[in-house]
């Protein structure tokens, strides 16, 4: 049996949550599971690590960006090993180097093309848990590459499938995929299964739950994964193919664009018109919209925002 876990930047910030993840990770161990477990950065530490880039350079050369940027999960992997050998659980860190990642050249948005699985193997048949550095790799010229902003995600699913691991568990500090930000909007609701098809509409349309590429990863290899909370014991999400996808299963801003998505298998023309209609009605009007298959948006001045998404959730989903 084999779990791929990943904890995100805020479940190893500091000191006192590296040690309740090691916990997490040692119970399943001891529940008779191997384990690999990717790390992010603590915290801000990748922000951090990108405004020192600025204070130097306004247009650093990508290679040295990456070579920084990577650093951040180089400081989790090894703190979280030192921690768990504390508790007398045999663990060794890696970098994405060291754990075969292998991407294309792209700096900053690099795809995970390959991974060369061995050494993680090798490690786990010693009876070592592995804790991989995540959003990290090396290209084909031994350069340190970075996956995009919230990378991890990716390493972890893409080490699932390649691995062929038994469970995939995503560890963040929401407890699962509600029907919107629950930090933005009262009364979002948490779903306890999302198909592939509607958690990567909800990634694209910039909730930040789950990085794109790793649900495009995960429909691909039809790897089940389970998104949960690494402060509270809850259940959390499953995400896997649905023999029935809910009518709408959420709506989601892309800060960015000032646009809201509503997405599920009846997010279409007539939703959009519906979502549009009682928009005007409050006085938001609308600049764009737009049906695609499974999501509809509709971009607003950047005030209306979160007004209007929290008018379309009561609507849709109250
Ligand atoms: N540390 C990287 C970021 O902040 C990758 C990740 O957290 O997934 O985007
Ligand atoms: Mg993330």
């Amino acid at each position: 049996m084999l779990t791929v876990q990943k904890f995100g930047g805020s479940s190893v910030a500091d000191a006192g949550r590296i040690r309740r993840v090691a916990d997490i990770i040692a119970e399943t161990k001891a529940a008779g599971s191997d384990v690999v477990a990717v790390l992010s950065a603590a915290g801000d530490t990748t922000d951090e690590l990108a405004d020192r880039a600025a204070e130097i350079s306004k247009f650093p050369p990508h290679r040295e960006l990456d070579a920084l940027l990577s650093t951040g999960e180089l400081q989790s992997v090894a703190l979280m090993s030192m921690q768990l050998e504390r508790l007398g659980v045999p663990a060794l860190s890696l970098s994405g180097r060291q754990a075969g990642i292998i991407t294309d050249e792209n700096h900053g948005n690099a795809k995970i093309l390959n991974i060369k699985t061995k050494r993680i193997k090798d490690e786990l048949a010693r009876g070592k848990v592995v804790v991989v550095a995540g959003f990290q790799g090396i290209d084909c010229s031994d350069n340190i590459t970075t996956l995009g902003r919230g990378g991890s995600d990716t390493t972890a699913v893409a080490l699932a499938a390649a691995l062929k691991a038994d469970k995939c568990e995503i560890y963040s500090d929401v407890d699962g995929i509600y029907t919107a930000d629950p930090r933005l909007v009262t009364g979002a609701k948490k779903l306890s299964e999302i198909d592939y098809t509607d958690m990567l509409n909800l990634a694209r349309g910039g909730s930040q739950v789950m990085h794109s590429r790793a649900v495009e990863i995960a429909m691909k290899y039809n790897m089940e994964v389970r998104m949960l909370s690494s402060f509270v014991k809850t259940e959390g999400t499953y995400m896997r193919r649905l023999v029935r996808r809910p009518e709408l299963c959420g709506i989601t801003r892309d800060k960015a664009e000032n646009k809201i998505s509503l997405v599920g298998e009846a997010a279409d023309i007539n939703c959009l018109s519906v979502a549009a209609a009682l928009l005007k009605e409050s006085g938001i009007f609308p600049i764009s919209a737009e049906a695609r298959e499974g999501v509809c948006s509709l971009t607003t001045e950047d005030r209306f925002v979160l007004p209007a998404l929290q008018l379309l959730h009561k609507h849709f989903f109250d």
